[in-house]
């Protein structure tokens, strides 16, 4: 039995915060939610809270980090060492993001994501101001959680960090799954969640493990708006690895990690 911690989750504690597109056919609640995970024996999740509300008005934006912000640090609470929570920040806001990570560090949290800009109302990970936030987490020795987007920037902002530890959501297709490797070789710091599209690919996770061993590779799975079986199915019954790469993959790197270890 392995044990299980699922790096890339988004749970809610209001209803506008649960992205579960089916969820009018099934009744979820924060307490319920984590006894389901609990009953497919992920032991641990971690992750951000997000909501798909879009503003358009600066001061509206961040009022919605701050709100989304609040409710992983409300969860915290209510599920004790269940949950690990992940802070979101805002290139709009320098100022106000530097000061989320610094109240971060001192609760503990050293989790910044997912970030999920499409959803949050900005952009670019290579703009300057997101990369002046980036030079605070790295201070802080976060780690950042990030939804994989244009490839180009996603070059420049790992690049702009060698020693900021990155943890790229989705490994998708195969050209974009292809450039995650890259990315890898180039940059001992930057690591792949398995969450969303692209693990049902026969030999993906094979060819992942092969090029850099497992040691870069964490369990992830999206939920709720994915469904968490079919990615511990998609790394428990892949006969393709070994065991003890399925122990990296579902605990040990996420453990190593969140501990400060690139
Ligand atoms: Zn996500």
């Amino acid at each position: 039995m392995f044990e299980i911690i699922d790096f890339h989750t988004h749970p809610f504690l209001t209803d506008g915060q649960n992205i579960c597109n089916h969820k009018a056919v099934i009744p979820m609640t924060t307490a319920s939610s984590k006894e389901y995970l609990q009953g497919l024996a992920i032991h641990k999740i971690c992750g951000s809270v997000v909501s798909t509300d879009c503003y358009t008005e600066p001061g509206d934006m961040w009022k919605k980090i701050q709100r989304n912000n609040a409710s992983a640090y409300a969860l915290q609470e209510r599920y004790g060492d269940f949950y690990i929570p992940g802070i979101h920040v805002h290139p709009l806001f320098v100022k106000e993001s530097c000061e989320e990570i610094e109240k971060a560090a001192k609760a503990g949290v050293r989790l910044i994501g997912e970030l999920v800009p499409y959803l949050d109302g900005w952009k670019e990970y290579d703009d300057p101001a997101f990369l002046e936030i980036l030079d605070v987490a790295e201070a802080y020795h976060m780690v950042v959680s990030f939804h994989s987007s244009d490839e180009d920037k996603m070059d420049n902002m790992v690049k702009s960090h060698p020693d900021l530890t990155f943890v790229a959501a989705h490994p998708g297709e195969y050209s974009a799954f292809m450039r995650h490797l890259e990315r890898m070789k180039h940059s001992e710091n930057y690591h792949l969640d398995l969450s969303g599209t692209g693990l049902f690919r026969h030999g993906l996770l094979k060819r992942a493990v092969d090029t850099f061993g497992a040691e870069r590779i964490v369990f992830g799975s999206d939920f709720p708006i994915c469904n968490p079986a079919m990615f511990i199915g998609g790394v428990m019954l892949e006969t393709l690895i070994t065991d003890r790469d399925k122990e990296k993959i579902f605990s040990l790197n996420a453990k190593r990690i969140l501990q400060g270890g690139i």
